[in-house]
């Protein structure tokens, strides 16, 4: 089977996040897999494992996502492909990563593509099902269980808590949620092969693609944290006291009342 991941290189959202001329700084961020794409990986080793053929996990970024894709390789995957954006574009939206990522596979005849339900940076939730649309295959989002049996894939997805289960056929993309799996930690002899294992570098050229034909659509005219908390008040006195004043400051304060 032949299948291939979506994978992000996100920064870490716990980690404490600067914004500088509306862009994040890269200094002291820390950077990682999009969550929700760690399930893709190890659900395409899992369906590897069971029904033969290769995992591909691929990345439109830059140099720095190598470490993201060695990762992957050293949980499992067979292959890695880098499509360096670095030295062809400035700006990008989910117009340009989708038609990279069509050019992409315009020659892959890929079974099943899995991606990230959502990224947990810009979170348009936009990548999986309109590449879906481009190569005209059926798409399932929020996937939380596979079963492949030949062409079939029997799915249960995630509809906010309840469960919808779908039968579709192969080649399909998919975006999968948290309760697909629990994605493995690398092990150090993964860690080991990773270095070994193939990792192609592709310039949008390669691709048939210039800048023109990627521009985006759309431009992020601010980005923005949110304010900062206020410290608490704790009040004092008599309960009856502390009712009345916490009253007052609800009507003058907060002004919800
Ligand atoms: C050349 C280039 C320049 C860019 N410049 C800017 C910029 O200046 N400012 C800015 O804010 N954003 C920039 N972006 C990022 C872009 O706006 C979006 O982050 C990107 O299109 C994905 O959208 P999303 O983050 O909402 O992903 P979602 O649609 O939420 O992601 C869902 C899933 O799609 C897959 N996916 C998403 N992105 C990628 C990727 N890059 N590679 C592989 N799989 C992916 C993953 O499986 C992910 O889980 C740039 C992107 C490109 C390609």
């Amino acid at each position: 089977m032949n299948i291939f991941v979506l994978l992000k290189r996100t920064f870490d959202t716990e980690e404490k996040i600067g914004i500088n001329n509306g862009r994040i700084e890269d200094d002291g961020a820390e950077y990682i897999i999009n969550p929700y794409d760690e399930y893709a990986v190890e659900e395409a080793i899992n369906l590897r494992d069971e029904h033969g053929g290769e995992v591909t996990v691929v990345t439109i970024g830059e140099e720095d996502a190598e470490k993201q894709l060695r990762t992957a390789l050293a949980m499992g995957a067979d292959k890695a492909v880098l499509i360096n954006t670095e030295d062809d574009l400035e700006e990008g939206d989910q117009f340009t990563t989708v038609k990279i990522l069509e050019a992409f596979f315009e020659d892959k005849e890929a079974d099943i593509i899995l991606a990230g339900n959502v990224a947990i940076d810009e979170a348009s939730g936009q990548v999986g099902p309109r590449l879906a649309e481009r190569l005209d295959m059926s798409c399932v989002t929020t996937i939380t269980k596979i079963e492949i049996d030949g062409s079939t894939a029997n799915i249960e997805r995630d509809v906010e808590g309840d469960v919808e289960k779908v039968e579709t056929s192969l080649p399909l993309l998919v975006t999968c949620q948290q309760g697909l799996n629990e994605p493995r930690y690398p092990s150090l002899p993964g860690i080991m092969k990773a270095k070994k294992k193939p990792l192609e570098e592709l310039e949008i050229d390669d691709l048939d693609l210039d800048e023109d034909d990627v521009e985006p659509k759309t431009k992020t005219t601010e980005i923005f944290l949110p304010p900062e908390k206020q410290a608490g008040k704790v009040l004092e006195g008599e309960t009856d006291e502390q009712v009345k004043e916490l009253v007052s400051l609800l009507k003058t304060e907060a002004k919800v009342l």
